[in-house]
């Protein structure tokens, strides 16, 4: 038989609670515990956020005592003062899986945090979702913001059972300095051993991206399954950005002008794939001019380079959403033609990577 208890609510931070619940059973020892999180975010959204963690006690063992790790911050619904579904943007960092941006279907995340480098960065969603959770004792970002190695999130899209596109570190930027260069590489040994999904990678520091596809990096730069992009927020930053990006010798490029913070003029597309273009959303969001979308539009449409609107931002983003003329653009690049293995193939090829990953100290963090 198994038996719930509720123990308390905690207090975790000024907008975060949670009511802890615990799992028995009447017939082991083991019992898990269930914490249930309300986020309330009544100055952005007047939306209540829930999100679920858990904890198994093995049996026999003391409480507190090699737990193992169920899953955090699992966002299970959001819904408004009002009844209506309402996903607020943070709502996308904490889903590991499933992602709601539409241009991609799952985000995976070997490392958190960052520091910012230029205005794109100035309202940044992941920090202000990271930050939240500072100082919450187990919580995935009970370090802020700060950069973090996650290695035992390295081996995780060897997890999804269908081919996916995946969109890496939706919570940080992998070229931020201070990423050790091998584990860089590490990830990058992972898409190419998980060839079956489609790797977007976007950086706003593309001058090390490009450093390492000379040398650490080059295995990777012909994989037609891994995308190498740059946000284009304005002209002092995003071009040369852009500049570099052209100087890498990969595949596919593509451009994230989001959030477009000024009119980029005429803008040199020679060798980029796709431009995905966007106003900034959420409290105090820049806005975005008309003329600066639809120039990015036409340049695209005479470079027959696949333009994507994903929305013109402001807050709430639905109340404006994402038509440009009374049409949507939702262009994506050719996608490979791609099928995930079996999982006895899927074991196979992940367990020979984790011994090479093993053996070079990447995932012993994570033991
Ligand atoms: S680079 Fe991206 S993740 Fe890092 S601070 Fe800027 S916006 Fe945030």
């Amino acid at each position: 038989m198994l038996l719930f208890q509720c123990s308390h609510i905690t207090y975790l931070n000024p907008c975060t609670y949670g009511i802890d619940l615990w799992l028995f059973s009447s017939t082991s020892e083991s019992k898990a515990r269930f914490r249930i999180v309300f986020m309330l975010m009544a100055k952005a959204s007047s939306s209540l956020m829930l999100g679920l963690q858990g904890e198994i006690h093995p049996a026999g063992k003391q409480e507190g005592a090699n737990w193992a790790a169920l899953g955090t911050n699992s966002c299970v619904q959001c819904r408004d003062s009002r009844g209506r579904i309402e996903v607020p943007p943070e709502r996308l960092l904490i889903m590991s899986a499933n992602s709601l941006l539409e241009w991609t279907d799952n985000t995976w995340n070997p490392v958190r945090g960052c520091s910012k480098v230029s205005p794109g960065c100035a309202h940044c969603y992941a920090e202000a979702f990271a930050e939240r959770f500072r100082g919450v004792p187990g919580n995935a970002f009970e370090y802020g913001f700060d950069v973090r190695l996650v290695p035992w999130k390295l081996l995780e899209p060897f997890q999804w059972t269908s081919s996916k596109r995946v969109f890496v570190n939706s919570m940080s930027d992998l070229f931020h300095d201070e990423v050790p260069d091998r584990y860089i590489v590490a990830a990058f040994e992972v898409m190419a051993a998980a060839d079956w999904h489609t790797y977007q990678i976007l950086t706003k520091r593309p001058a090390r991206m490009r450093k390492m596809l000379k040398n650490d990096l080059e295995f990777a730069a012909g994989l037609p399954h891994i995308w190498w992009g740059v946000t284009v927020e304005n002209k002092k930053h995003g071009l040369p950005r852009l500049d570099c990006l052209r100087e890498c010798e990969v595949t596919m490029r593509f451009l994230s002008c989001e959030p477009l913070l000024e009119d980029l003029g005429i803008v040199c597309l020679d060798g980029i794939n796709w431009v995905i273009v966007g106003g900034e959303s959420g409290p105090g969001a820049r806005s975005v001019q008309k003329d600066w979308i639809v120039s990015l539009r036409t340049q695209c449409k005479s470079a027959h380079i696949p333009f994507y609107f994903k929305q013109w931002g402001g807050f709430p983003k639905r109340r404006l959403g994402c038509q440009l003329d009374g049409t949507e653009y939702k262009a994506l690049p050719a996608m490979p033609d791609l099928k995930a293995p079996s999982l006895a193939q899927r074991r196979q090829i992940e367990g020979e990577l984790h011994k090479q990953l093993w053996a070079v100290g990447i995932l012993e963090q994570a033991a």
